[in-house]
């Protein structure tokens, strides 16, 4: 569904993602995982085809999206921004009606049907209250679930989600992960840049963890995270146990006082180290 190779791409002089390989099947629930500036809203710029590559191939379902128009790669392709760039005071509705826009005749208005799939998407996402209130007035976690719906409401095979879940309580969270669960179920392939460690490994099937621009670990939850792995790529001492009901993996932090010497335990991944048993090109 997704085949990226050998990718270079940056910001002007910045090279920031550096030779990346990857490739995602449909359905496939994928967490984008790594510290602050590894790339991750980089890679998933450059997968929305908002930023040039300046070599290397990004495929989706088989086409170049270099060539391709915005109107095309939004029939594909929804995203979740982790920053929002709503600054205009449109009714909450208004913003989800806008994830249809790509299916709108060049002369005709929303179709009722446009206005059903809207609606649907602010129930999955609990916004329907909202859907008269004006965007730039409501709260960080509630503008967070109704671009959600926004994505949801532009049926595409393909949600890329940017930290979407990044400002919602945990109950909130939940709720839109078994959310995406159910798409994913249903075949839609989700990519999802994500800080919250544990959240990752109860939803997704497969992580890849980017350092520096470069992928350092690629595979499923259950063989990628485990306390090596995860302390060496956040450089800090995590352990992993089983959580007590799904049995998914788990991570927990170490304060100061009871920590391990870095030295003997997460030593930083170096340059162009791969960890195991992930691999990079899958
Ligand atoms: P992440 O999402 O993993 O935190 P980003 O992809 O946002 O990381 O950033 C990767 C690197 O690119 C960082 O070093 C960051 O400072 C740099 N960067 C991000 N956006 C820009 C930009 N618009 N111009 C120049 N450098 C940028
Ligand atoms: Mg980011």
């Amino acid at each position: 569904m997704i085949e990226i190779k050998s990718l270079f791409c940056g910001y002007g002089k910045r090279e920031v993602l550096k030779d990346l390989n990857l490739h995602l099947r449909r359905g496939e629930f994928t967490g984008i995982l790594g510290p602050n500036g590894s790339g991750k809203s980089t890679l998933l710029f450059a997968i929305a085809g908002v930023l040039p590559y300046r070599s290397g191939s990004i495929r989706i379902k088989g086409e170049e999206i270099a060539g391709t128009t915005f109107r095309f790669r939004a029939r594909q392709m929804a995203s979740v921004p982790q920053k929002s760039e709503l600054s205009f005071p449109f009714k909450c509705l208004s913003v989800v009606l806008m994830g249809r826009y790509p299916f709108l005749s060049r002369f005709g208005g929303y179709s009722r049907q446009d206005m059903r799939r809207a609606l649907d998407a602010m129930e999955q996402t609990e916004t329907i209250h909202l859907a008269h209130r004006m965007i730039t007035e409501v709260s960080g976690g509630e503008t967070q679930r109704v671009i959600i719906a926004r994505a949801l409401a532009q049926e595409t095979e393909i949600i890329l989600l940017d930290e979407a879940t990044s400002s919602l309580d945990v109950a909130k969270k939940i709720q839109i992960f078994d959310l995406l669960r159910s798409k994913s179920d249903r075949g839609t392939t989700l990519l999802c840049a994500m800080h919250d460690l544990n959240l990752a490994a109860l939803y997704c099937r497969r992580l890849v963890f980017l350092k520096d621009g470069r992928i350092v670990l690629n595979g499923l939850t259950e063989e990628t995270f485990n306390d090596e792995n995860l302390s060496r790529i956040y450089e800090t001492d995590i352990k992993v146990s089983q959580h007590p009901i799904t049995g998914s993996p788990q991570a927990h932090f170490v304060p100061g006082p009871h920590r391990q010497p870095e030295s003997s335990v997460y030593g930083p991944v170096g340059r162009g180290q791969v960890l195991g048993p992930g691999r990079t090109d899958c």
